[in-house]
């Protein structure tokens, strides 16, 4: 059986590796040049993501992810801030979490290595067409059509192979934009290094902002310390943020700046709204090519709007079929799943059991519960930000979140 993957990122090489491993003769083409470019937050890998990650690669390629990895287990739980940095609270302990932490660019780029030869960047999939036999062909923006038995899109959000099975987009905007970007924990003041500390913690203000400050150290936090596996990119302690705004003129316009100048923007935008200046160093002391924009478009999370095209030969995983926003840390271990649920089921196919129809539905069924339920985690925080944007939200955040911050500040005093 010979498939294409449509897209090689965390889902579209996660199952190349995979049906590799199983034999089966695959190809996965990328519009990418470099699969280093791809955006230098974390991506956070709770335990069924790791499941199905072991499922999927050789032990070697694990080991190296391990390796590269930072564990949520040694690191604090957790805190939620005001805009003025002041303490809120605490999440729950991470001391029992089997979560790890660890680049994106890391995840990619070993994931890729695994895959080899068999991965073709620089090739743009346009649409899927049909062969005389109507078996399913990738057609390209430049080169001639690949013809295959299974043709699988992990081409992302704005999938072209889902959203010609599904006969429209499979997604669309929350109303929220985000901004993400990396500073090296030894770049900010000490006061404010402290303050943050080894934790990472959300700040929350009034209609619709939130920045997230993210803790990576996969040297001091290693999964697995073999420091010969390590390939992180992080080599340090360094925050990775997420700045939220909802969507206007004026973020929609920041989205086409980049480097210090969208450093620049992003810090007027949070002091426009009140932000003050301690919350907002480790956003002026980041790296400011790392700094960049993207919007959060969500799926529905009703498990029978996803995938809404009867099960056959081109079908799609990802985030091309349940885009999930960033807000639970859950998107990219999604992808993994489906694709480990589709090797699951295509061995089926190979060891004569049953026929690709059945198993792709089996599949496509599994994947819109998979699909759903991370949604719902991803909305709820969605939501919440929404809902401060509201005349009624406002006043209940900018109420509620002074008292919040005077109890706790008494409860540490005691
Ligand atoms: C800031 C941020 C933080 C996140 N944090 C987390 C996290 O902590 N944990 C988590 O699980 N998830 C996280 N996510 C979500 C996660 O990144 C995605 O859910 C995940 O990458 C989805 O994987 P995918 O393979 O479906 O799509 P992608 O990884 O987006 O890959 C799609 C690929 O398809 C290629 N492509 C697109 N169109 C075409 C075409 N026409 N032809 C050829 N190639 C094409 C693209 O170049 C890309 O490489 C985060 C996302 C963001 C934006």
């Amino acid at each position: 059986m010979r498939i294409i993957i449509v897209g090689g990122g965390i889902g579209g090489l996660a199952l190349a590796t995979g049906l590799r491993r199983q034999e089966f003769d695959v190809q996965v083409f990328d519009r990418d040049l470099d699969v280093a470019n791809t955006g230098g937050y974390h991506i956070t890998l709770d335990g069924r993501a790791q499941a199905a990650l072991r499922e999927l690669v050789a032990p070697e390629i694990f080991e190296r992810l391990l390796a590269s990895a930072s564990a949520l287990r040694l690191r604090p739980p957790d805190a939620l801030w005001d805009r003025h940095g002041r303490l809120l609270g605490y999440g729950p302990h991470l001391g029992d979490s089997p979560s790890v932490d660890i680049d994106r660019i890391t995840l990619r780029t070993v994931l890729a290595d695994a895959v080899g030869a068999d991965l073709h960047l620089g090739r743009t999939v346009t649409e899927i067409g049909r062969a005389t036999d109507s078996a399913p062909m990738a057609v390209f923006a430049d080169g001639p059509p690949v013809r295959c038995d299974l043709l699988v899109g992990a081409d992302g959000t704005h999938s072209v192979v889902a959203r010609q099975l599904a006969g429209g987009p499979t997604s669309e905007p929350t109303g929220i934009i985000g901004f993400s970007g990396r500073t090296a924990a030894d770049s900010i003041g000490a006061p404010e290094r402290q303050r943050l500390g080894a934790r990472s913690g959300m700040a929350v203000g009034p209609r619709a902002t939130a920045l997230y400050v993210g803790f990576l150290d996969p040297v001091g936090n290693a999964v697995l310390d073999v420091p010969g596996r390590r390939e992180a990119i992080t080599t340090g302690p360094t925050y990775i943020w997420g700045a939220m705004f909802p969507e206007s003129a004026v973020s929609d316009s920041m989205r086409g700046l980049h480097g210090d100048a969208l450093r620049t923007a992003l810090l007027a935008a949070f002091r426009r709204r009140g932000w003050g200046e301690r919350s907002l160093e480790v956003i002026a002391r980041a790296d400011p090519d790392s700094i960049a924009a993207f919007r959060f478009n969500a799926a529905s999370t009703r498990s029978h709007d996803l995938a809404p095209w009867p099960a056959g030969p081109v079908t799609a995983l990802g985030d091309a079929v349940h885009a999930t926003p960033p807000t639970a840390g859950m998107g990219a271990g999604a992808a993994i799943r489906d694709a480990a649920g589709l090797v699951t089921q295509l061995r089926t196919v190979a060891d004569g059991t049953t026929t690709l129809a059945v198993a792709v539905s089996r599949f496509e069924a599994d994947m819109r519960l998979r699909g759903s339920e991370v949604l719902h985690q991803a909305m709820k925080t969605v939501r919440w930000i929404q809902l401060t944007d509201t005349g009624l939200g406002a006043a209940a955040t900018g109420a509620v979140i002074p008292v919040l911050a005077a109890a706790n500040r008494l409860g540490r005093r005691r």
